[in-house]
């Protein structure tokens, strides 16, 4: 049994709570803003559905939970600011499928009543994303969800990067706009909970698909077609230390992702602070970012033009790469 397994049906199925807009706002979302929901996923979860695969309680989840404590005290020291625990509360005419927890209540300290305060303890990559990018709208829209549901006119977002030992508070006023909104595209959603009519499918080839817990009831054959077809050769192993090997692998490929986009958006500021020098020197460290020519052999033309030198130099290469496609 997979320790970190979500429990496959949990008391968020009766409502929409503050994380799920980002399944259902991806439409609306400003283009170019990643999106990690899905409507149909979402559905899924509300209907009851039982996932094919366990959902896991990632690491970064985890983290959020045990760190919440240090950045709401963060907080409190930062801004001289009193917060409290309101575990479940409706202090307005919310539509009834509109529920959930909040973080914390920010205690009244000024003009505009008391807030909402939603903590986001983050890893390197999502912070400097934030930092370049901004606020970005599905965190904006869960905390607008609490706004609407405790009627407050205000919140502040807490951004904290542990190992960076770094925060950033961003104050949201509340947008009566972006709050009816939600209440339509919500109403619609829930409207199909109802009625049991599922929100149509994502394209198998979508990322969000390869990471989804229903993946094989909602794609089936479709999902397998990047796995490739089976000619007889897939063993099924039905061991629990190699799947725990392979989920891992996965982990630390998607950390590797993560790194990889960090060092980017470290590399283009960078760029972007030199972009009219060919050289230069700072304490430490010396940088070249001169145009370079260079020369390559093309090799499509070669094949096309000269197939046989193009043959007399090739060589066979074994190879044995590890791949791993969800199914
Ligand atoms: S498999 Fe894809 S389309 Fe289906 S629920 Fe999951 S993410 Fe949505």
């Amino acid at each position: 049994m997979n320790a970190n397994a979500k429990p496959a049906c949990d008391e968020r199925q009766g409502y929409i709570g503050g994380s799920d807009w980002e399944s259902l706002l991806g439409e609306v979302l400003p283009k170019g803003e990643r999106v990690y929901g899905c409507p149909r996923r979402l559905f899924y979860t509300k209907t009851g559905a039982q996932p094919d695969y366990p959902e896991d309680v990632t690491g970064p989840m985890r983290r959020g939970n045990r760190l919440e404590e240090v950045a709401v005290k963060l907080y409190e020291e930062v801004t001289g600011r009193k917060t409290m625990r309101r575990d479940k509360f409706r202090l307005t005419a919310a539509p009834a499928w509109w529920g959930g927890h909040i973080d914390r209540a920010i205690v009244a300290d000024n003009g505009d009543g008391p807030g909402i305060l939603e903590v986001k303890t983050t890893g390197e990559r999502v912070w400097w994303t934030v930092v370049h990018d901004g606020i970005p709208q599905r965190w904006l829209s869960q905390i607008h969800h609490y706004l609407g549901l405790s009627g407050y006119k205000w919140g502040d977002l807490l951004l904290y990067w542990p190992d960076g030992d770094l925060h950033a508070i961003a104050h949201v006023k509340r947008d009566d706009k972006m709050l009816g909104l939600m209440t339509d595209v919500g109403a619609d959603f829930w409207r199909r909970v109802e009625k049991n009519d599922p929100p149509d499918r994502l394209e198998p080839k979508d990322r969000r698909c390869s990471v989804c817990a229903f993946r094989h009831s909602c794609q089936g054959a479709a999902m397998f077609e990047a796995a490739g077809e089976d000619t007889g050769e897939i063993e099924r192993v039905d061991d629990p230390e190699l799947l725990r090997m392979v989920r891992d692998e996965r982990e630390a490929n998607a950390i590797s992702v993560e790194a990889e986009a960090v060092l980017e958006i470290c590399r283009e500021k960078v760029r972007q602070a030199i972009w009219h020098k060919n050289a230069v020197e700072v304490p430490g460290y010396r940088l070249y970012f001169r145009a370079q020519k260079s020369q390559r052999v093309d090799t499509t033309r070669l094949k096309k033009e000269e197939p046989e030198i193009a043959a007399r130099f090739s060589r066979e290469i074994i190879s044995r790469p590890l791949r791993v496609y969800p199914v």
